[in-house]
């Protein structure tokens, strides 16, 4: 059930604001449109698309927005590295036409395919063949090659039972398939999110191999370069998660997001919209939009 002030204006906190999902334009299932249609049907007041990298949904996906009259806040989900750790910076509410983003893009695409081709190349060398092709399969972008791709055609030719176990036994670091990247620095995807006038947050912190102490040591470099907010709410967290990131935005003066990571129906635990909201005393991000 919600509740509305008596303006007739839902309070930022009861807003189903869902800032984290992917389309076909990267690792997603569905085609932009149709994961607008699907946050619509499923009750969601405010999207982001964040895609990997890209920002070649964003069009039609706010075509669908508007033909539903639902709120799309235009979003990516940026590749970086930080100490050799790959971490996930979104950005929000940017101007989609700016060039030093669409530029700063461009370079993290570039060197996909040829890392794709490694990838197969040493999954070749256990046994696993034709996975490079394979993949190419599983994309409409390929440019976007990711390990889902390599994941899902894991699991379709029975390599493994399921995405799950493709993620435990290879394509990580240390287990065949896994290859070292060069993604775009901490400060490099700040520049671009801040430079196109945008909001950037950090994706999924429960998801990353980090001591307590280096976690510390990673927000205060994000905050020092003008990072503003972090994901509390996650398809990917656990209520620990929760609980700790929660903490964290509070000590660190972050705004809190939520997004459900949704990839496709039957692939994502957690649907469009389907999250418990954010924890109570924390600032929700889409205020700032
Ligand atoms: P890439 O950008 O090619 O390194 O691929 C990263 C993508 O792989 C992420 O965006 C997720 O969609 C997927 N992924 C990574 N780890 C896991 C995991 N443990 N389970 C399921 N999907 C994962
Ligand atoms: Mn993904
Ligand atoms: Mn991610
Ligand atoms: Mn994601």
């Amino acid at each position: 059930m919600r509740s509305y002030r008596l303006s007739g204006v839902p309070a930022a906190h009861v807003l189903n604001c869902d800032l984290h999902c992917h389309s076909t334009c990267s690792d997603g299932l569905l085609a932009a449109a149709d994961v607008v249609r699907r946050a619509a049907a499923n009750g969601v007041d405010m999207l982001a698309l964040t895609d990997h990298d890209n920002l070649d949904g964003l069009p039609s996906a706010q075509a669908a927005a508007d033909e539903l009259a639902m709120t799309l806040v235009n979003g990516v989900e940026i590749s970086i590295e930080w100490e050799a750790l790959q971490i996930h910076i979104l950005g929000f509410a940017f101007d989609r036409a700016d060039p030093l983003l669409n530029a700063g893009l461009a370079t993290i695409r570039a060197g996909r395919i040829e890392r794709a081709r490694r990838m197969s190349a040493e999954l070749e060398k256990v046994g696993i063949s034709g996975t490079f092709d394979g993949a190419m399969r599983h994309t409409a972008n390929p440019s976007l090659i990711s390990r889902s791709h390599f994941g899902r055609f894991l699991v379709e030719s029975g390599a493994c039972k399921d995405l799950r176990s493709v993620f435990e036994s290879y394509l990580v670091p240390g287990r065949p398939g896994y290859v070292e990247h060069r993604w775009a620095t901490l400060a490099d995807s700040l520049r671009w999110i801040l430079g196109a006038g945008g909001v950037a947050a950090v994706a999924h912190p429960g998801r990353y191999k980090l001591s307590r102490a280096d976690m510390r040591r990673f927000l205060t470099d994000f905050r020092d370069l003008g990072g503003q907010a972090i994901e509390v709410i996650s398809g990917s967290h656990t209520q620990e998660h929760v609980d700790a990131f929660g903490r964290l935005a509070r000590e660190y003066g972050f705004l809190a997001s939520r997004g459900s990571d949704f990839h496709g129906p039957g692939e994502s635990y957690v649907d469009l919209g389907r999250l418990a909201p954010l924890p109570d005393g924390l600032q929700p991000v889409w205020q700032l939009f």
